[in-house]
């Protein structure tokens, strides 16, 4: 059994959208100080060449679920556990904000029942970033009090009752992991009658050199966009406010379908030994 030494801690920090400058000092400080960086996919490679000391490791353990890659969450969580009784400081660097659509549960609870140290440091989700980005002021006076993050991944996770209230509500909606199910929700919304005032927005890359906004009426929506692949990561935002994207977008579509985010070439799946792992991950 590995002592624990003083200093081992974990850091579970939101690296933001995608810009790489839209990260915290505080990360960025922690970043500087880390022994190990164990990333996701949907962080900005430029954060990690910027920001991570040259003598730190940085290790992948992204989850690309189209590519069918992903490395489980028990190695994940072995590999904190392993390196922090070492005395390790670790930082989990997490796309967007650590606590929307993340395992932070899986890694709390394994640090706890390891008496680790830790701490959370919050960062800009992908809806602020492709709100600000866009242009799309998500609750604009009279026309949104409210913003609902969601998603549709599978089929059964929103229930025919609440489809009902997604479309006759007045609060805006940010859809998660839902660009490849957008065909449903496009359908559910519409046979349940959402006003036709209230647009549809999917923002591609958001906050990235690769940023594209589409936007179209959901009614239209058939016509127009119905079987579409969107560039991952994409976002979908609806309601009445994404019509201010035509007067207040300050970027304009970068029609660039390169990926921002490198894509994971190999598994780290099958690996358990920690000193392992990061020799069998790469990126393209
Ligand atoms: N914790 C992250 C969300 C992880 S779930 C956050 O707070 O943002 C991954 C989903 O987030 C993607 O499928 C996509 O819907 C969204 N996403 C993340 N980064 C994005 C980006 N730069 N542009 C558009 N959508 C993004």
């Amino acid at each position: 059994m590995i002592q624990q030494l003083k200093n081992g801690k974990l850091i579970i920090a939101g690296a933001g959208p995608g810009d790489p400058e839209l990260i915290t000092m505080k990360v960025v400080k922690y970043l500087q100080q880390a022994d190990i960086v164990l990333t996701d996919r949907l962080v900005s490679e430029e954060i990690l060449k910027s920001h991570v000391h040259p003598a730190a490791e940085i290790m992948y353990v992204g989850k690309q679920c189209r590519r069918g890659i992903s490395t489980p969450q028990q190695t994940i969580n072995e590999l904190i556990v392993h390196y922090c009784l070492l005395g390790k400081l670790v930082v989990r660097l997490k796309g967007g904000d650590v606590s929307i659509f993340s395992n932070i549960m899986d890694e709390l609870e394994t640090v706890i029942a390891n008496k680790i140290p830790y701490e959370i440091i919050p960062g800009v989700t992908a809806a602020l970033g492709a709100a600000a980005y866009a242009g799309i002021p998500l609750t604009a006076r009279g026309y949104s009090t409210s913003v609902r993050f969601l998603t549709y991944y599978k089929s059964d996770i929103v229930t025919d009752v609440y489809w009902k209230e997604l479309a006759n509500t007045d609060d805006t909606l940010v859809f998660y992991m839902s660009s490849e199910t957008l065909d449903g929700v496009v359908e559910k919304l519409t046979l349940n009658n959402i006003h036709e005032d209230k647009l549809l927005a999917i923002v591609e890359q958001a906050t990235t050199p690769f940023q594209n906004v589409h936007i179209v009426n959901l009614y239209d929506y058939q016509k127009k966009l119905k079987g579409r692949s969107f560039i991952s990561p994409s976002l979908v935002i609806i309601g009445k406010v994404v019509a201010f994207h035509e007067q207040f977008a300050w970027l304009t579509n970068s029609d660039n379908n390169e990926n921002y985010f490198k894509s994971m070439i190999s598994p780290a799946a099958n690996f358990n030994n920690p000193e392992k792992l990061h020799k069998n991950v790469s990126w393209k």
